[in-house]
C-alpha cells in the first residue's frame, strides 16, 4: 500500500456544462478505483446536497481560518463570498486507501492542481455546446435564482478560454458518446 503511487483526474468546466453528470458516471466504473474529492464550499447545500459527501459545508469563517493554517492544496472564491477548496487531507485521504482521485472542481483550481502535481495528474475540459445551451441547462436544473443563474453565465465566458490550457478536452455535445469517451481518458492514464 505504501507505494501506491495515486493518480489525480481533475474535471473542470463552465457550471451547467455536464461535468457533475461524467464525474459521477465514472465513481461508478469500479475497474477505475477513483473515489471523489470532496471539497470544502462555504455555500448553502442546494437540493438534496448533503454535508461530507458532496461538500464539507462551513462557514466563511471557518474557511477563512483553514486558508491561514495552510490547510488547502488550493482554493478559490468562485462567486463573491462563496469560497471552495481542497484540503490537503482529502488528496491523502484518498490515497491512502489505495485510490485514485477524481475532482470537480472550476478550471482554476483545476489548473492549479495540475501545475501542482504535473506528472500524476489529467486535466481535462468538458466542454458545453455553447453559453447559449448552458444558460438553458441551467435553467432547467432551476435550483437557483435568477441572478445566480446569471453570474454562472458570465464567468462561463471567461472558463471556456481556458479550455487549450487543459491536457484533453472533451466536447459534451452527445452525453453517452462524452462519457465513454471520459471512460477512455481516465483508463488511458491509468495505464501510463
Ligand atoms: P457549485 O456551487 O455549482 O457546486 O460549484 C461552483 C463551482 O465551484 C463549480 O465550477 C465547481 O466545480 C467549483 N468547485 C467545487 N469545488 C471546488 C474546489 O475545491 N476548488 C475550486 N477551485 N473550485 C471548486
Amino acid at each position: 500500500m505504501n507505494d501506491f503511487k495515486g493518480k489525480l483526474f481533475v474535471f473542470s468546466a463552465p457550471s451547467g456544462s455536464g461535468k457533475t453528470t461524467i464525474v459521477r458516471h465514472l465513481l461508478t466504473q469500479e475497474r477505475l478505483n477513483l473515489e471523489f474529492s470532496i471539497s470544502a464550499a462555504s455555500r448553502e447545500p442546494r437540493g438534496k446536497e448533503e454535508d461530507g459527501k458532496d461538500y464539507y459545508f462551513i462557514s466563511s469563517k471557518a474557511f477563512k481560518e483553514k486558508i491561514k493554517n495552510d490547510e488547502f492544496l488550493e482554493w478559490e472564491e468562485v462567486y463573491r463570498d462563496n469560497f471552495y477548496g481542497t484540503l490537503k487531507s482529502e488528496v491523502e485521504r484518498i490515497w491512502k486507501k489505495g485510490k485514485h482521485v477524481i475532482f470537480d472542481i472550476d478550471v482554476v483550481g483545476g489548473l492549479r492542481i495540475k501545475k501542482k502535481f504535473p506528472e500524476q495528474t489529467l486535466a481535462v475540459f468538458v466542454k458545453p455546446p455553447s453559453v447559449d445551451e448552458l444558460k438553458i441547462r441551467l435553467k432547467k436544473r432551476s435550483t437557483e435564482s435568477e441572478d445566480k443563474i446569471n453570474m454562472r453565465i458570465a464567468k462561463a465566458s471567461i472558463e471556456m478560454a481556458t479550455a487549450p490550457q487543459f491536457d484533453k478536452i472533451i466536447k459534451n455535445y452527445d452525453l453517452q458518446v462524452a462519457l465513454k469517451e471520459a471512460e477512455n481518458l481516465v483508463e488511458e492514464f491509468l495505464n501510463q
